[in-house]
């Protein structure tokens, strides 16, 4: 057992591929690989009698599938999956929604917002990035070696780790009560590491299934997009926190898509907020210089950003620029070649 101020950790170390651990009466916690730095997503498979609820899915890969085939055939004992729920629509967690859907004839349950946005990303496949994101790019004074690889390179394309997606899901909104696995569960929705992201909270025990929205240990990528480039995730991110809060129990088991279950909630809450109000106070102290997002790293990761992670690190500088900005505590003006140059303001 670790102890980290109140965050515990029942089991130290995650199932093996292809092998489940009960959690709880009727719920297995499985991992499933995925090729980046974050090397796993987990997910669960909830016990409804006559067949499994799965509760998110991994990338779409040829690797993934046969593992899920194993996992369906072992440990969930060639039982159906009747129901798939995504708890957000990022590729790690609805990649296979569409194959168990097409090839299990399962029911996909999530968002409006998820699937609209998965479906409409999964769609949307680009030989070389689009002239926007390039505009995007340059707007944050991406590093320029950085820019003149990804301007002619394929970009990360939803449809190389998302399986197609048939139409139809059915709708999960806030204030809904859901029985899965043999427990009604409240539905709360999160916002800010993706829209309009599902969060479970059961009725009958103590379990929280909290996707991304609640992680140990790791902090939620916050990003913003081309796709919206004035959005305020942050404040999305912090609304969502704080609202959440309110339900959080120490003794809560909170089964999150990476990373090891564990209790403390309230401890993990606060330090999600104050994480990102101590992030927004180091970034407005390094613009007393005027500064591109490019050059926002050091204050706000307190360590040397590689190459792998550049990507994400330049989208979550942006959202927390936009943030200051938002707030009125930063001004910005064009600079000659399109970037946004960032100042606090006197
Ligand atoms: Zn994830």
């Amino acid at each position: 057992m670790s102890n980290l101020s109140g965050i515990r950790y029942p089991w130290e170390k995650p199932p093996a591929e292809g092998e489940a651990i009960e959690v709880a009466e009727g719920v297995l916690w499985m991992r499933l690989p995925l090729p980046m730095a974050l090397d796993h997503v987990n997910v669960y498979a909830l016990d409804d009698g006559d067949s499994w609820t799965i509760v998110d899915t991994g990338f779409s890969s040829r690797r993934t599938r046969a593992i899920w085939e194993k996992l369906l055939a072992g440990p969930l004992g060639g039982k159906p999956v009747s129901r798939v729920i995504v708890t957000h629509h990022h590729p790690d967690h609805v990649g296979l929604a569409g194959w168990f859907q097409s090839e299990y004839g399962a029911i996909l349950w999530t968002t409006r917002t998820a699937w609209l946005f998965a479906r409409m990303l999964q769609l949307d496949e680009q030989a070389v990035p689009r002239q926007e994101t390039l505009d995007f790019y340059l707007s944050a004074g991406m590093d320029q070696t950085i820019f003149g690889e990804r301007k002619s390179e394929r970009p990360f394309n939803f449809a190389d780790v998302v399986y197609p997606m048939p139409l139809g899901f059915k709708r999960i909104k806030q204030d809904d009560v859901i029985r899965i696995g043999g427990r009604d569960w409240d539905v709360h929705m999160g916002n800010g590491h993706a829209p309009e992201h599902l969060t479970l909270w059961s009725r009958d025990d103590n379990l929280v299934i909290s996707g991304d929205q609640v992680l140990p240990s790791i902090s939620s990528n916050i990003g913003v997009y081309a796709t919206e480039p004035e959005a305020d995730p942050v404040a999305d991110w912090l609304e969502a926190c704080e609202r959440l809060s309110e339900y959080a129990q120490s003794d809560q088991l909170v089964l999150g898509g990476h990373k090891l279950p564990f209790t403390g909630l309230p401890t993990r809450m606060r330090q999600l907020i104050d994480n990102h109000h101590g992030a927004l106070d180091r970034l407005l102290a390094h613009l007393e210089e005027p500064r591109v997002a490019g050059d926002c790293f050091a204050p706000l990761f307190k360590r040397k950003i590689g190459k792998g992670e550049y990507g994400l690190a330049l989208v979550e500088a942006i959202a927390h620029l936009n943030h200051l900005y938002h707030l009125g505590d930063v001004r910005r003006e064009r600079r000659e070649d399109g970037a946004w140059l960032w100042q606090k303001k006197e």
